[in-house]
């Protein structure tokens, strides 16, 4: 979730292979599946933990769309690709946190049995797209990106498994909006990272430029 901003899933040279093409694809249908997933599950049980994980499973997406087709253009055209996620990922953050404050007056009813399966199998699908990366690992800035983008969705998954757990102890939605507008802020933050570095390579690289 957090660090998500710079997973540069993968190098020029990788994005060029094809069985390393195949393996991008795999990642990006499962995680627009998984967007989906969430997205759906969460108007089902109510839970806005569930829409804010969701937006991970979006700039992953994202990422991989971009690994697969615009890692080999110019830089200007990465950013502006990076520019539309930056976007479409704020936008989708604050509708997020102003949905889930919105529920903290007129009330929820999260669904803590769909949360927490829904969020299993969530953990279970990053954590495959991550073993099969892993295999594919370049270089120690690529492994490591690799490995921190896991974790935090790990830790997302996990967030709203917790989250699950609170409702259910507590008997109320607080954990699942609590920890909903968490992701979300996060979520917005890491936009703004993303838009900010984006803007910065637009201004400071010529339209012609050799990418690394
Ligand atoms: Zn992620």
């Amino acid at each position: 979730m957090v660090a998500c901003t710079d997973c540069s899933v993968a190098t020029k040279d990788q994005s060029q292979n094809p069985i390393f093409r195949k393996v991008l694809w795999i990642a990006l249908l499962v995680n627009l599946f998984m967007f989906f997933v969430e997205i759906i599950a969460s108007h089902i049980g109510d839970s806005m933990s569930l829409q804010a994980d969701a937006l991970d499973f979006f700039g992953d997406a994202a990422n991989y769309a971009i690994s697969l087709f615009v890692l080999g253009m110019a830089l200007h055209m990465r950013a502006r690709a990076s520019v539309v996620k930056g976007v479409t990922m704020g936008l989708f953050g604050l509708w997020v946190l102003s949905a889930a404050s919105y529920r903290a007056f007129s009330g929820s009813e999260p669904e803590p049995m769909i949360m927490g399966s829904i969020a299993l199998m969530a953990l279970v699908a990053n954590m495959s797209v991550a073993v099969m990366l892993y295999r594919f690992r370049e270089g120690d800035s690529n492994m490591q990106s690799i490995w921190l983008c896991s974790r935090n969705d790990a830790i997302g998954n996990v967030a709203v498994l917790i989250a699950a757990v609170g409702v259910t102890a507590t008997a109320s939605r607080w954990p699942d909006l609590m920890v909903a507008m968490i992701i979300a802020s996060l979520s917005i933050s890491a936009a703004y990272t993303i838009l900010k570095l984006a803007f910065q390579e637009m201004r400071t690289v010529p339209e012609k430029s050799v990418i690394s």
